[in-house]
């Protein structure tokens, strides 16, 4: 029976509540005054200075993503840019991931890391390498990483991924620095998440890759992560574990997007109704052409519209949830999305072990193909020159605003009074170290635009701000509101 309260797999993410969604979906999805109601019902209010958001229920955001109606998918689009606005303002977090190890003993048929698969080089990076990785996104100007590694309890067990923490955090190459790393490793035990969170982890982040059970059973045949229980009451042992960041994601392409979409929305109804806080991320990636691995051997691959509709629905259904787009998609795609929503994206990603460290872009143990190959400096130019403020910001979790803080800081809308200058200070930090001349001389027309937006109206923070830049040009680093 269905219960989001519940602590058991197949009574939060229950089949026949899903089943039972689409269904009531399909039958209203020409009702546009139900519709409309709803899309009224999600819209932004403002109650004194904060700014609010309802979001909408799993059943409200499966019937607008079954209307087919185009002049409700306008509307969708739109809603979706003002709630972005609204609580992220024109910010893009950037971060990076760091591939550890590729050692596998899963089976999992869409990943070349599966087990089975006996001719990709298999490479584990000893702390010196990890040292050498680190240096060389310190170099690119990276401050954010999301580390990733197959699970292999012998090769890389817990205590390998936190030596690896350890290292990274202890490198401060030139001004540089890893300010925060979230981890992406496969499900595991309470005891260890404790101990990632004692490592000083940001977001835990394990995509579900499907919530239906008999595909998911299907699509890992052998290896721990076979068990659909274990994998999907993960982030109940991370919260219990002391983990209040955690991030969501489907690996959309596997299953129908509508099932996915559904059980995603009854997953986070979850986590808020156990945990009293929501994810922190939702991850949105496709499945893409890697070594042994044929995307188009799964029948659900979406198409670039309906990616886009699910993306804005995302961010109208759970506003105060950040959304991650990854370098697996195209620039193009990468453009649309985020104004209708994404928050984060990921820059100069190299998804090969060891893969920073190489001269040219290596291929042979790349856990997909990466479509935007752009360097850091040209998506951080490219962002502005979209309009978008590029962040290297990690101030909220040093700070301690993370799980339910985060959340109702953010739900007042006063999360904004702190991200938009520590954007700015940490794009100043990346133009004087890291910016090529062109990018920096757009920068920093940029950074006086946005100044002279906030003088005037925060002037205590434009003041702060202003000295805080003065001391950046002085060589000084590292502020935080
Ligand atoms: N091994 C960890 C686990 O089991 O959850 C996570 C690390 S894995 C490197 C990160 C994610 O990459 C997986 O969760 C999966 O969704 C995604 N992935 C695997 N194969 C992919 C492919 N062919 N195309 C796109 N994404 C893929």
């Amino acid at each position: 029976m269905y219960d989001k309260k519940s602590l058991k797999a197949e009574e939060f993410i229950n089949h026949e509540e899903v089943l039972r969604t689409l269904n009531w979906a399909e039958e209203n999805k020409n009702n546009l005054e139900l519709i409309n109601e709803i899309l009224d019902k999600a819209r932004p209010t403002r109650v004194g200075r904060d700014t609010f958001c309802k979001g909408l229920s799993h059943e409200e955001a499966s019937l607008l993503l079954a209307c087919e109606d185009k002049g409700i998918l306008e509307k969708i689009y739109d809603l979706a840019e003002e709630i972005k606005e609204s609580f992220y303002g024109k910010r893009i977090v950037i971060f990076a991931p760091l591939y550890l190890s590729n050692y596998c003993v899963n089976g999992c048929i869409y990943c070349p890391y599966h087990n089975q698969n006996k001719h990709i080089p298999r490479k584990e990076l000893t702390q010196e390498e990890v040292k050498a990785e680190v240096i060389a996104l310190q170099d690119m100007g990276h401050k954010r990483l999301a580390i990733e590694a197959g699970e292999d309890p012998v090769n890389n067990p817990i205590e390998y991924i936190l030596e690896c923490i350890d290292t990274i955090y202890s490198i401060k190459h030139k001004n540089g620095a890893i300010r925060r790393v979230n981890v992406n490793i496969a499900a595991t035990t309470v005891e260890n998440y404790r101990k990632l969170k004692e490592a000083g982890i940001g977001t835990y982040i394990l995509f579900q890759e499907t919530y239906h059970k008999e595909s998911y059973e299907k699509l890992h045949p052998t290896g721990p992560k076979h068990n659909y229980a274990y994998h999907t009451e993960a982030m109940d042992r991370a919260m219990e574990g002391g983990i209040d960041d955690v991030g969501l994601g489907v690996l959309f392409g596997l299953e129908r997007y509508k099932y996915e979409f559904a059980a995603l929305l009854m997953h986070a109804e979850h986590l808020e109704a156990v945990h009293g806080v929501g994810p922190h991320t939702i991850s949105v990636p496709r499945v893409k052409k890697a070594d042994d691995i044929d995307p188009t051997t799964f029948d659900n691959g979406i198409d670039d519209e309906t990616f886009a509709k699910i993306v804005a629905l995302t961010r109208i259904a759970v506003p105060y949830t950040g959304i991650i787009i990854s370098t697996r998609e195209t620039q193009a795609v990468r453009e649309k999305l985020l104004k209708l929503g994404v928050s984060q994206v990921s820059g100069a990603s190299r998804t090969s072990v060891g893969g920073y460290t190489e001269e040219e872009r290596p291929t042979e143990t790349e856990q997909f193909d990466v479509s935007d190959q752009r360097t850091l400096d040209e998506v951080v130019r490219w962002l502005m020159e979209r309009d978008h403020i590029p962040s290297f910001c990690t101030a909220c979790y040093r700070e301690g605003r993370t799980g339910e803080r985060f959340m109702s800081l953010c739900k007042t809308g006063q999360i904004q009074n702190c991200c938009q200058p520590n954007a700015l200070i940490t794009l100043k930090e990346f133009l004087m170290d890291y910016a090529s001349e062109e990018t920096k001389k757009i920068g920093e027309k940029f950074l006086q635009e946005e100044l002279k937006k906030i003088q005037g109206v925060n002037e205590a923070v434009y003041k702060a701000l202003i000295n805080n830049l003065k001391e950046i040009e002085n060589g000084k680093r590292d502020f935080r509101f």
